[in-house]
């Protein structure tokens, strides 16, 4: 069959039996799939059409160690072969989750040294809300219920993290969500150290803390750099006065690590940057690079043993916690990460990315902010970004900007989902090299000189 012809063989099966997610379905119904993936390799990927593109976001940005890493494919044969599925319920366990959570131990920080194991990141997320609140409970706080996020944070999709997440499209979908989150504003530095006068303190974490009262909340969850929001590093200080308002409260600190964790932003994991020690640390995405699903909850060791005094069956898990193929997968990811220098060539592309994107900010009036750590970067468009003053609605820069750049090949995101929003994100797998980072820059420039034609 030709390749044209079995693109509208699948095109059109795909059109009546798949709600794809995040994806207008009307429009997909009408047109059916954008692009049909049928290969990859390092930072490209090999569409149906004969194409080749840049994936210049990782896919979700959990592609770390690049498309077609044949090692991954033989980990998981390996242990297919074996026993491609054991359970960990009932205290069974398998040598792959074993060593994998050993490895995991050694590169968290401090005594971050156990793990519960998930399949994704909303799992992670969700059960890190349950094993906090769990913990309180254990403890006698059985009022310690409520979690803190961050406005314009993204942790997820099941009913907690749909809530915990601070972006509206989301948290308000299908009219759900657990109550028992509130969403704060997010890097206000001044107003977590406690400055009462700052005109923003109100909405801060610690106006909520004192509002609800420590004894009602469970913990408070952070990504250390925002990733869907908009790619928001932030502000130095922060992480650690989150840190500090968690000691000062007795609160858990929950770092959403599924986007930042695995190297992504020139360190194994984001919190890394700023020395600070989670309670929590969730994980997902890079833990694989995607090759197959693999979340985690890796937790301190009071939390551990704490955990361990709990004389009953503990209910919560899932079917494919600790699944062996996947932590196999994981283990092997890890070892590449670690051999090839990885982690380090995200830190050195990240910076001729930065610089590329420099370039861009200085040759476009409308380019601003640019911003990331390592390989995990974005950029504002705007109409004045130095006043802060956004394009008007009827302006749609970064999706005309990423489509221009999907017509010249490379894959990238746009971030639009409010009234004069308009970002782009940047986050190729940690394999890319200089001369491909120059090409990433190449077509963004081009892109953007195809958007300002339009203005
Ligand atoms: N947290 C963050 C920071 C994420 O970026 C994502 C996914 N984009 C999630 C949680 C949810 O992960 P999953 O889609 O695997 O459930």
């Amino acid at each position: 069959m030709s390749n044209e012809k079995l693109f509208n063989e699948l095109s059109e099966l795909d059109k009546k039996h798949i709600i794809h997610p995040s994806t207008n379905p009307k429009l997909h119904s009408e047109i059916g799939p954008k692009l049909i993936f049928e290969s990859g390799e390092g930072i490209y990927l090999k569409d149906m059409g004969g194409k080749t593109y840049i994936d210049g976001v990782s896919m979700l940005w959990n592609v770390n160690v690049g498309h077609g890493v044949k090692e991954l494919a033989e980990a998981a044969y390996e242990q297919m072969e074996k026993a491609a599925y054991t359970t960990t319920f009932y205290g069974y366990s398998n040598e792959p989750s074993v060593r994998l959570a050993e490895k995991i131990a050694k590169v968290t920080p401090g005594d971050l040294n156990a793990i519960f194991y998930t399949s994704g990141g909303s799992e992670s997320n969700d059960t890190a809300f349950k094993l906090s609140r769990s913990y309180w409970d254990i403890k006698g706080k059985k009022d310690k219920k409520l979690i803190i996020s961050l406005r314009r944070g993204y942790h997820g999709v099941t009913i907690a993290t749909q809530r915990a997440t601070g972006i509206d499209a989301y948290r308000e979908f299908s009219g759900s969500g657990d109550p028992n989150i509130v969403n704060a504003k997010p890097h206000l530095t001044e107003c977590e150290l406690g400055d009462k006068s700052h005109p923003e303190y109100e909405g801060s974490i610690r106006s909520i803390i004192e509002k609800e009262g420590a004894d009602k909340i469970a913990a408070v969850i952070v990504e250390p750099i925002q990733g869907a929001g908009g790619v928001h590093v932030p502000p130095e200080g922060y992480l650690k006065a989150v840190r500090a308002l968690c000691d000062e409260f007795n609160i858990h600190m929950i770092a959403d690590e599924i986007i930042c964790g695995f190297g992504r932003t020139g360190k194994m994991f984001g919190v890394d940057h700023w020395d600070v020690i989670p309670d929590f640390i969730c994980a997902a995405k890079g833990m694989t690079s995607g090759y197959i699903q693999l979340g985690g909850v890796i937790m301190r060791e009071e939390i551990r043993d704490t955990f361990f005094t709990y004389d009953d069956m503990l209910p919560h898990g899932f079917t494919y916690s600790g699944h062996p193929t996947a932590c196999a997968v994981g283990l092997k990811n890890l070892e590449i990460l670690e051999r090839d220098g990885l982690i380090e060539n995200a830190k050195v592309m990240g910076d001729e990315l930065k610089k590329g994107l420099d370039y861009l900010e200085d040759k476009y009036a409308f380019v601003g902010n640019t911003r990331g750590r390592g390989l995990l970067a974005g950029f504002d468009l705007m109409e004045d970004p130095a006043a802060g003053k956004p394009f008007a609605g009827s302006i749609k820069a970064a999706a005309t900007v990423v489509e221009e750049a999907y017509k010249r090949e490379l894959l990238i995101r746009p971030f639009d989902f409010t009234p004069g929003m308009n970002i782009v994100a940047i986050a190729p797998p940690l394999v890319v090299q200089k001369d491909e980072v120059e090409k990433i820059i190449a077509i963004v420039d081009d892109a953007l000189g195809a958007f300002a034609k339009t203005l």
